[in-house]
């Protein structure tokens, strides 16, 4: 069978940039979970769904086709044979990710895609709930953390318009499969850290 490596963690850590080289490394396929909740969120608004009212976000996801693949060690999303691009990362999208992925309807239907890239392919896969609830079983977790500021810091030099402590409270107090350090997982505190020594660091302890 395929393996997973499960990288979890708050907004704005470096889990992705960490996820991306370790699947450089390692040779396998690289998945970011927050990709899909985004992908959602964004279809919701384009929808003129209100992404406050769970049960409209619940109805609307009925409507939504959600096509994930592989391109290479790259994961590929198309949402309704649209592929979001950059709009992902946009300030409205920022803005209602949360309240959108705390619904449980989007997030039972988004975790049995992220676990289906096992019937294909090893991974390494980030996001929030990948060792608690996607994948519980997989010994290989790191749950990267740094420091707020610094996450914070990393955002708003990357040009976005993102308000990291709301979503890392909305993220940490949902009921549905919150974030949190999963059982078996090691921390790494990614604040002082380079990529590399990030990488170093991770390498190290997947291979105890
Ligand atoms: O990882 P990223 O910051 O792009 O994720 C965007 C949002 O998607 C998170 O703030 C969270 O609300 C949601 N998410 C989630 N579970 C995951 C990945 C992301 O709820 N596994």
């Amino acid at each position: 069978g395929h393996f997973a490596i499960a990288i979890d963690g708050p907004a704005a850590s470096g889990k992705s940039t960490l996820a991306r080289e370790l699947a450089q490394r390692l040779g396998l396929v690289m998945v970011n979970s927050g990709a899909m909740y985004r992908a959602v969120t964004w279809q919701v608004m384009q929808a003129g769904v209100d992404p406050e009212n769970p049960a409209a976000v619940a109805e609307a996801l009925e409507h939504m086709v959600l096509d994930c693949g592989v391109d290479g060690l790259d994961s590929t999303l198309t949402i309704n044979g649209v592929d979001p691009g950059e709009a992902l990362r946009s300030s409205e999208v920022n803005a209602h990710v949360s309240q959108v992925s705390a619904v449980p309807e989007v997030r039972r239907k988004l975790v049995e895609l992220q676990r289906s890239y096992l019937d294909h392919s090893d991974v390494v896969m980030e996001g929030r709930d990948i060792g608690t609830a996607v994948f519980p079983e997989t010994p290989y977790k790191i749950y990267v953390d740094a420091d707020p500021a610094v996450r914070q810091e990393r955002r708003c030099a990357a040009g976005e318009v993102d308000s990291v402590s709301d979503r890392d409270r909305r993220d940490s107090q949902r009921q549905t499969d919150p974030l949190r350090v999963a059982d078996g997982a090691r921390v790494l505190d990614n604040s002082g850290h380079t990529v590399e020594s990030a990488v170093e660091e991770a390498l190290v302890i997947l291979r105890e």
